[in-house]
């Protein structure tokens, strides 16, 4: 049986009999891949906290002849979303944020099949949480580039109904799924991409998303690239995940939280 070390990306993981648990994970070559961690639900277990979504690990797995599943031997965490908890971002948006990109990488990632260029989007994503980027913008960037990397972002080149530049804003059509300029959209308006929205993704195309922190993105337009992003990941997913529906659930108890002001 031949052993495999891998780079890997724990995606989720659910019970399996009395003490073991199956993990989902992306690796860096190999693609996706669900391995059994023996004992994983023991206390003192040698998984324990390197199995939460979004952690970076070395993997090693052993493959068994017509099965599925691979067997795992250990996961080293490199990076964990729970560091990035206990240093920076406690919050539960964070955290909730966390699960949703795993979410969306384990619905995108084909299994068994090499996606490099996924994980590294992925190990990118939880290595600038570590290190302090605000969440917002951090998952704005991530969606823009998991779209892209599908193939299925809407060009930003040009209005695609009459050719002309997006120096306006954009605009998302009802039931469309491209943008179009300010000039060729319906009076109905659809969703709304503000020049500031443009500026964010057309920065965020050309870097690094731990060069976040100095490209700007103000509530506003954030809000509005998070309407677009939904119906386009809905669209294409033909779904909505249920790490969306958590993310509502805790944008509406911040609404309800009494807000602090400055003179009480
Ligand atoms: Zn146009």
């Amino acid at each position: 049986m031949p052993v495999y070390t891998s780079e890997a990306l724990v995606l989720r993981t659910y019970k399996l009999g009395e003490a073991d648990r199956i993990v989902v994970f992306l690796t860096k070559d190999r693609g996706k891949k669900r391995g059994v961690a023996k004992g994983a639900r023991r206390p003192r277990s040698r998984f324990t906290g390197a199995l939460e979504p979004m952690t970076r690990a070395g993997v090693a797995y052993y493959e068994r002849e017509l099965r599925d599943l691979v067997r795992i031997n250990y996961v080293e965490p490199q990076c964990s979303p729970l560091l990035a908890a206990g240093r920076v971002d406690r919050s539960e948006s964070a955290l909730g944020h966390v699960g949703y990109f795993a979410e969306l990488i384990d619905e995108w990632a084909p299994e068994a099949h090499a996606d490099e260029r996924l994980y590294r989007l992925g190990a990118s994503i939880i290595e600038a949480l570590a290190s302090g980027v605000p969440i917002a913008p951090l998952a704005r960037y991530f969606e823009f580039w998991l779209l892209r990397l599908q193939g299925v972002y809407p060009t930003l080149s040009a209005c695609p109904e009459c050719g002309g530049a997006f120096d306006g804003g954009a605009a998302m059509p009802p039931r469309e799924h491209q943008f179009v300029c300010r000039r060729c959209a319906p009076p109905a308006g659809g969703t709304i991409v503000s020049v500031d929205a443009l500026k964010f993704l057309r920065a965020a195309s050309l870097a690094a998303p731990d060069a976040l922190p100095s490209i700007p993105l103000d509530a506003g337009p954030s809000r509005e690239l998070e309407t677009a992003h939904r119906r386009l990941i809905n669209v294409h997913l033909e779904k909505e995940l249920k790490s969306t529906r958590v993310l509502r659930a805790l944008d509406v108890d911040a609404a309800r939280r009494p807000e602090k002001t400055a003179t009480s």
